[in-house]
């Protein structure tokens, strides 16, 4: 396959990649499909009728609008084949070409729901949790400043965590975590990136005030709130835990290495595995094909692993 194949094959990749984190979900079928099967006794031609005076769009997901392109063009498919087709990839690029692989990509909402039942005890005692956290006034300034305080959003029976740095404007305003534009973001990446819903994982944050201005939680804040977050980790118990940016991976690892150098590894919080990716308010503000593709990437291990690890 010549290099301007490849080309275009990468760019329609990186362009699938981004439509799939501003949340399209389907795109219009690129070729009419197989006349329906005709039921028995109906007419044969019954099938192709049909299709011929249906003139809705026809629609379908991106991973087969890919696994068609290549299948038309004579490009090899997915997994090991990939990547073999074009040996000049970088690893980067190969995690382009898992995106249109099908059997890779669940469908939004499909993929890995908890497992584990509810808890009505471990409720209990998340929602004593979130009173107390509610009443704390062990930071002046954010008791004195905060509308209300931000404890978690997701099931308290959710095998992934995200953890993020604290609320901001519209979380404080909410009492939600993650609402706002990053928010919005995150929950792209939840069910575009990872195949899942949002209200399959739990979404907290290092502090569980506003810092005024939004400027960064400082040290004693992050260790007040501590007690807090260890708590939500011991109830809900996660198979793995995201950490969403610099902050949450220096508070929650007690590791300064900036994101760039520790994203790409697993780390372990208490037993639990634990990756690193970036902000999604740091994507907003660099929102470069290189960046959403790191981001892309991490999640895209943290999915793998909750599916290992569930066996
Ligand atoms: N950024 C965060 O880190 N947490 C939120 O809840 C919102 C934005």
């Amino acid at each position: 396959m010549d290099d301007a194949v490849n080309g275009f094959f990468r760019a329609l990749e990186c362009r699938l990649r981004a439509l799939q984190l501003a949340g399209v979900r389907r795109v219009p079928r690129l070729w009419p499909e197989a006349p329906a099967p005709v039921a028995a006794g109906a007419s044969p031609s019954a099938g192709v009728a049909a299709s011929a005076v249906d003139s809705r769009p026809q629609f379908g997901s991106m991973a087969e609008f890919a696994r068609q392109m290549r299948e038309r063009l004579g490009v090899a498919g997915g997994g090991a084949g990939a990547s073999k087709a074009a040996p000049g990839r970088s690893s980067r690029s190969r995690g382009a070409a898992e995106t249109a692989r099908p059997a890779a990509e669940p469908e939004a909402g499909q993929g890995l729901p908890p497992r584990r039942p509810a808890d009505a005890g471990v409720d209990a005692q998340l929602a004593s949790l979130a009173a107390t956290v509610a009443r704390c006034t062990r930071c002046a300034e954010l008791a004195a400043s905060r509308t209300q305080t931000v404890f978690a959003d997701g099931p308290s029976n959710a095998e992934l965590m995200f953890v993020g740095e604290a609320p901001g404007q519209d979380e404080d305003a909410r009492g939600v975590p993650f609402v706002g534009r990053a928010g919005q973001l995150l929950t792209k990446i939840i069910t575009a990136g990872m195949g899942m819903r949002r209200e399959d994982v739990y979404i907290c944050n290092i502090l569980k005030c506003r810092p005024p201005g939004n400027r960064n939680p400082a040290p004693d804040e992050a260790a007040h709130c501590r007690e807090y977050l260890d708590k939500q980790i011991e109830l809900v118990a996660p198979k793995v835990i995201c950490c969403l940016g610099g902050v949450a991976s220096r508070f929650l690892l007690d590791d300064a290495t900036p994101v760039g150098q520790m994203r790409g590894q697993w780390r372990q919080y208490r037993g639990i595995p634990v990756r690193v990716t970036y902000h999604p308010a740091y994507l907003l503000r660099n929102y470069t094909v290189d960046a959403r593709q790191k981001v892309w990437d991490d999640v895209r291990e943290v999915a793998a692993k909750l599916r290992e690890l569930r066996g």
